[in-house]
């Protein structure tokens, strides 16, 4: 019964997940939000599948689990399921490639959704337990026995591996290879036992092999049928202009080299690998005929893969040698000195087979001049608005919104963390152009997470730019900023205008760029957009300030104001209680969160009594502080109802 109802629980948002991005897709994208939509589709399709097979886990027990029997593409069906984990990879510096042995039929008849599950499975566990190095997914036919195909899937990672004596145990359900796992990496220990199951289903076995300390690679087979058609590889049509053409795949992992190489190969073409950008140039030197196209890997030790293709384009002899760039991130910039170096076109890591011999076809079938324009990414179109991701760390959810709100309208993309310590992951975790950084949050505040993050970028040799924004009132604070390692100091209640300039000084749009970040209303537009505050609104709020600081958005206003109604109840029930546990830090740290909420509406009495008791916190002095608390209560009281008229 629980299940049943868990089940109808998690449905019902996640059709509510899949609908809308179903709908979205119907909708005008451009290719970079397509791609995203497609994924967030994707994504929850697999989530859903995958509730779905934890609730059949009992079925399957029972013995009354049925499996699909539909036809489906092996090549696009593991492509999907990989591109999905990618971000786990990158987020963790792994190398995550598949390699699909070319002689392995394509269209199957089977069950995807089951196979899929025992991937991400696998895939999932072996980014999860490495910390460094890769984690290969390798697939190949076993055998063919009459009209079936009994395929062989590995799954092999550089990680922290699994004591022999633990091999046999993790494949039984709720079990992990010692104690301190749950506390380590979480999980469950149900997802081996889930995939014995099902390969079980599929009239396979499931084992592992693994040295302690250097990784484990988990190994699987599975039996389906082949659809007639499926010896015919649909891209067989396109590829012969490809035939003969050498390629020169440059990448210092191995695996990738082998898979590029074996991808290329399968389509008639005649790859040669070299393992780092000098070798690179000595093949490219010594070859009688120019290369037609080289592959490279963007990021390598040494000379990388921007620096070659400098190199090549420098060379007039290679002026015809198409350029294909892949990385595994996607930093910022990319995409301009990609364009910049008369690179025909870059991918994110792991590549597809159909998608790297898409991009090739429409490389190599472009004329002899390197058309800026043309450049194939899903990053040149936010570059070339100057579209920035911000990290924001915050933890009002007024200021939140608000600031979420005012960045997004310039198109920039937000990622908010709730403290420092959030922050800080965050900016482990992803590349951003810069951080808005408020001083005082609860746990590690804006300063400490400033600091370690400078600590970090010792090593690294970045500078993320990061602007403080503070509620304090105190001389001395942007000497404080500035000293933690802060960039700029904004004030709160944050002023758009002011924000837009701090930034725009931290991070200059590039001014070659005609259709450039959306541009700020000059000082008259703004008191132009005051008026969407309409002019009824009694004095005891400043309008004017008011305006400035939602950028003139009526309907950004509107939000606010119903966040701080729902909100600032919350606030004063635990100024009252900090007062009345005589409990100074809590009132100083509550009546700071109010006085910055208040602050956005620009209403001078309440924001002085809420400073006056956060002072009378930080002081340790409560006397008077029940008094000034009912005040503040009164004056917020006046202010919703002045807000509401408004
Ligand atoms: P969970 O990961 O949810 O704990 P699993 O059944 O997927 O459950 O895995 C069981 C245990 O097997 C894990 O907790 C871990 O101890 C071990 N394990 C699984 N895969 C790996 C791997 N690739 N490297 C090292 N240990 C692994």
């Amino acid at each position: 019964e629980f299940l049943a109802n868990m089940s109808h629980e998690i449905r019902t948002p996640m059709n509510g997940v899949i609908g809308m991005a179903e709908l979205a897709l119907d909708t005008n994208l451009d290719r970079e939000q397509r791609e995203y939509i497609e994924t967030v589709r994707n994504s929850a399709h697999f989530l859903l599948e995958l509730i779905n097979d934890i609730l059949d886990f009992s079925k399957i027990e029972a013995g009354k689990m049925d499996l699909d029997l539909i036809s489906f593409s092996l090549r696009d069906s593991i492509s999907e399921a990989i591109k999905t984990l990618n971000f786990r990879a990158v987020e963790k510096g792994l190398e995550l490639a598949c390699r699909i042995h070319p002689g392995t039929p394509d269209t199957l008849v089977g069950d995807p959704g089951r196979v899929r599950q025992v991937l991400t499975n696998l895939v999932g566990n072996g980014l999860k337990f490495t910390e460094e190095g890769e984690v290969i997914v390798n697939v190949e036919s076993a055998a063919e026995e009459g009209p079936d195909v009994v395929l062989h899937f590995s799954v092999r990672d550089t990680g922290i591996g699994i004591p022999l004596a633990q091999q046999e145990r993790i494949f039984e359900s709720f079990s992990q290879a010692d104690g301190s796992t749950t506390r380590k990496y979480g999980g469950t220990g149900l997802g081996l036992a889930i995939c014995v199951q099902l390969v079980e289903l599929m009239n396979g076995r499931i084992w592992v092999e693994s040295v302690e300390g250097e990784g484990s690679t988990f190994h699987f087979t599975a039996r389906f049928g082949i659809q007639p058609e499926g010896h015919v590889h649909r891209e067989a049509v396109d590829v012969d202009s490809l035939h003969d053409t050498a390629v020169l795949v440059v990448d210092d992992n191995a695996t990738n080299r082998q898979i590029l190489a074996e991808m290329v190969k399968s389509w008639g073409m005649l790859p040669t690998v070299v393992e780092d950008a000098r070798r690179a140039l000595g093949i490219l030197w010594s070859a009688d005929e120019p290369f037609g196209l080289v592959l490279m890997d963007g990021m390598m030790p040494g000379m990388d893969g921007f620096d070659l293709a400098a190199q090549i384009r420098q060379n007039d002899e290679w002026a015809e040698t198409r350029l294909i760039m892949l990385t595994s991130g996607g930093r910022r910039g990319d995409a301009e000195r990609c364009r910049q170096l008369g690179i025909g076109a870059y991918l994110t890591k792991p590549v597809s087979s159909p998608d790297l011999l898409d991009t090739i076809l429409s490389v190599m079938d472009r004329a002899g001049e390197a058309d800026e324009a043309d450049l194939v990414t899903r990053h040149s179109v936010r570059e070339k608005r100057h579209e920035l991701h911000v990290l924001l760390a915050e933890d009002n959810v007024v200021n939140q919104r608000l600031a979420t709100r005012l960045l997004e309208k310039q198109g920039h993309t937000v990622v908010v963390a709730s403290n420092g310590r959030e922050a800080l992951e965050l900016a482990a975790a992803e590349v951003f152009d810069i951080v808005l950084m408020d001083v005082q949050m609860e746990g590690m505040d804006g300063l400490e997470a400033t600091a370690q993050i400078r600590i970090r970028e010792r090593e690294t040799g970045d500078h993320l730019p990061i602007i403080a924004m503070t509620a304090h009132a105190l001389k001395g604070d942007r000497e404080r900023c500035l000293e933690a390692g802060m960039d700029a100091y904004v004030p709160k209640p944050v002023d758009a205008a002011k924000l837009f300039e701090a930034i725009d000084d931290l991070v200059p749009a590039p001014d070659e760029d005609p259709d450039g970040p959306a541009v700020l209303p000059a000082p008259g537009a703004m008191a132009a957009a005051a008026g969407a505050v309409p002019t009824t609104a009694p004095e005891r709020i400043d309008r004017e300030a008011m305006a400035a600081c939602v950028g003139g958005d009526e309907e950004l206003f509107k939000e606010l104001v119903e966040l701080f109604v729902s909100d600032y109840p919350g606030h004063l029930k635990r100024i009252r209680a900090a007062v009345a546990d005589g409990d100074a830090p809590a009132l100083e740290r509550a009546a700071h969160t109010l006085k910055g909420a208040v602050g956005n509406f620009a209403a001078k009495v309440p924001t002085q009594t809420a400073l006056d008791l956060e002072q009378m916190g930080r002081r340790g002095e409560l006397d008077g502080a029940l008094e000034r608390c009912a005040q503040l209560e009164e004056q917020i009281g006046n202010l919703c109802v002045d807000l509401q008229s408004v």
